[in-house]
């Protein structure tokens, strides 16, 4: 689960890591109120308008914005609330800002230039254990630095049984070329972030970027956590964090009828059991000539309720011109999936695209019945061969 930079910044507050202080708004008169707050607490004068939504690159975007007195904060927010923010990771449509986050100004001027870092935690998979991965190449993006410059990437990677020990906060912090109270700081700054990490069950940390500030403090200017899904049932206080408008309301709907559902742009919607079966319908639909419109998984428990969520979920979609069943009958058996699908016509009523089954496996032949005697406009294939043909002959 993905949650928005102000809640993640306030949870690494808790856990002792330094953050650039913000206050969130939803509207230009909060943000205004909120600035004055920031002032009276920090003593700043320069604030940052920031768009929170769950997409990186928002400063290149236009979602983030310097702002030079009160006024300004108000306007700029004025501006930023409601625009559809385009990033590289958001897709051309852009994402809808419906809050701000109003910080503090932390690059301000003094004996040193303030200095961008680059610091995440992840697990590394292939090494059993997670992973402090940090660089000197703070601000820009950590895929280009990684792909030109790999070197200046540096990973330290955590033994699970013994944690993160000191001597490794103190050497990232060393290899990152600080001194004196920056390198101080950069140590405690490391802990603290590890900790919270481990406590709250996240599964990416990734702080980019982390500021030395021209008198030498360490904080957190930007905040991107990921939770892992499978620990959310015992933080049922991040589980709350979860914001459903950042999400498709397809793939939330899916969700809540415990489908495994992923909306994509193509033409042909898919049914499918199995996440491996899904896959390869989807190339299947690609190699007829088609885009698959969805991934989606009913589980190996499909029944007449299920299949019936999904074919509303599919049709719901505009772009759908014809929806290709893929059941392979193991747990689940043939004739039940069928009966669904029947079953879904008659409470739907009136299906336009045309439909192509494939039941293989467990009572597939008493599926294929059930379907040709319900006298529907429903063609039946056995061979994912035929289906393909069948999904070209009904595109073209
Ligand atoms: P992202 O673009 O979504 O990654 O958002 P960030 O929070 O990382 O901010 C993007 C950039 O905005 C940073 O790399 C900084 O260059 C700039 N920025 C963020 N906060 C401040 C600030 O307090 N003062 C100034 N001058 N620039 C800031
Ligand atoms: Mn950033």
């Amino acid at each position: 689960m993905n949650i928005h930079e102000y809640q993640a910044k306030d949870i690494l507050k808790q856990y002792g890591v330094k953050i650039q202080e913000g206050i969130v708004a939803d509207n230009p008169e909060k943000a205004l109120e909120a600035a004055k707050q920031l002032h009276a607490e920090t003593g700043t004068n320069w604030y940052v308008v920031k768009a929170q939504v769950h997409a990186g690159g928002r400063g290149k975007g236009g979602g983030i914005k310097l702002a030079q007195s009160l006024n300004e904060v108000k306007e700029l927010s004025d501006q930023i609330l409601g625009m559809q923010l385009v990033t590289h990771q958001t897709g051309p449509q852009g994402k809808e800002v419906h809050k701000v986050l109003i910080a503090e100004d932390v690059y301000y001027p003094g004996d040193n230039e303030p200095k961008e870092f680059y610091l995440s935690i992840l697990l590394d998979r292939s090494n059993n254990c997670n992973v402090i991965m940090a660089s000197t190449e703070g601000g820009m993006d950590i895929e280009e630095v990684a792909a030109k410059t790999p070197e200046k990437i540096i990973k330290e990677r955590i033994d699970p049984s013994v944690g993160l020990q000191g001597f490794q906060a103190r050497k990232i912090a060393f290899s990152l070329g600080l001194q004196g109270n920056a390198f101080k700081e950069m140590v405690q700054f490391i802990n603290a972030l590890y900790t919270a990490y481990e406590s709250i069950d996240a599964s990416l940390f990734e702080i980019n970027p982390v500021l030395k500030t021209s008198d030498e403090k360490i904080l957190a200017v930007d905040a991107k956590v990921n939770l892992d899904d499978n620990a959310l049932f015992r933080h049922q206080d991040l589980a709350e964090l979860r914001d459903l408008s950042e999400e498709d309301p397809l793939e939330v709907e899916a969700s809540k009828s415990g489908l495994n559902y992923v909306k994509l742009d193509g033409n042909v919607g898919c049914m499918v059991n199995g996440a491996g079966l899904a896959m390869a319908t989807m190339d299947i639909i690609k190699l007829s000539g088609g885009d698959p419109a969805n991934f989606l998984d009913v589980g190996g428990g499909a029944n007449p309720k299920t299949v019936e969520a999904a074919f509303r979920i599919i049709l719901k979609d505009p772009n759908v011109k014809a929806i290709l069943i893929n059941i392979f009958g193991g747990i689940v058996r043939c004739d039940r999936v069928a009966k669904g699908v029947v079953e879904a016509y008659k409470n739907i009523g009136e299906i336009e695209v045309p439909i192509i089954v494939r039941l293989q496996g467990t009572n597939a032949e008493e599926g294929a019945k059930i379907i040709e005697e319900s006298g529907l406009k429903v063609s039946s294939a056995i061979l994912l061969k035929d289906a393909a043909e069948k999904v070209k002959e009904v595109l073209s």
